[in-house]
């Protein structure tokens, strides 16, 4: 990889992935690699300096791998939202639907406090649908969600005018 390479040089794009006709974005190798790995973090924490952050939420899966190093980053804590089913305290669970079907997420019901600022993180925006479900567990628990940052927004897919529909305040670090 060039020196110069920026956060997207990092991301390889797998066709047909899980099935055919899909473009999978796979992170992976920028979690891989060291450069990549704290580039994105450090780009994605860029616009909230100096912000109050209370907690950082982190959407299954790689939201988590994320997540977890921005949170240690900003020595705060993390908080997964999870698949159903994951998670052993008690829970809130949220629906949304997706192209075929429906998801439920849940989060632990003592997370978060009421008051507490939160930044949501996740790999990808798409449709927008998981993130927003995100905010509405976040916010059911009484604390604010002060930005959502994703490393891929994939613009075509509406996810960032849903999310901005609803009031947040969305980063990207490419498309
Ligand atoms: P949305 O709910 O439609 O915005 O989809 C976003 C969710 O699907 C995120 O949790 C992503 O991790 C996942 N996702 C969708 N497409 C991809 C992809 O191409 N690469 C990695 N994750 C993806």
């Amino acid at each position: 990889m060039q020196a110069n390479a920026t956060v997207k040089d990092y991301i390889r794009t797998i066709p047909d992935f899980p099935k055919p006709g899909i473009q999978f974005r796979d992170v992976t190798t920028l979690f891989g690699n060291p450069r990549g790995f704290r580039m994105a973090v450090d780009q994605l924490l860029h616009p909230y300096a100096g912000q109050r952050i209370d907690a950082v939420v982190g959407l299954e899966a790689r939201g988590f791998i994320l997540g977890g190093a921005i949170a240690h980053q900003l020595t705060v804590g993390f908080v997964p939202v999870r698949k159903k089913g994951k998670l052993p305290g008690k829970t809130l669970q949220q629906d949304y639907t997706l192209e075929y079907g429906a998801e439920v997420v849940e989060i632990h019901e003592d997370a978060l406090q009421a008051g507490q600022k939160v930044l949501l993180v996740d790999d990808l925006l798409a449709t927008g649908g998981t993130a927003e479900a995100g905010i509405k567990l976040i916010e059911r628990l009484g604390a604010e969600v002060i930005g959502c940052a994703f490393i891929i927004d994939l613009l075509d897919l509406g996810g960032r005018a849903r999310l901005e529909a609803m009031g947040m305040d969305v980063h990207a670090l490419c498309a």
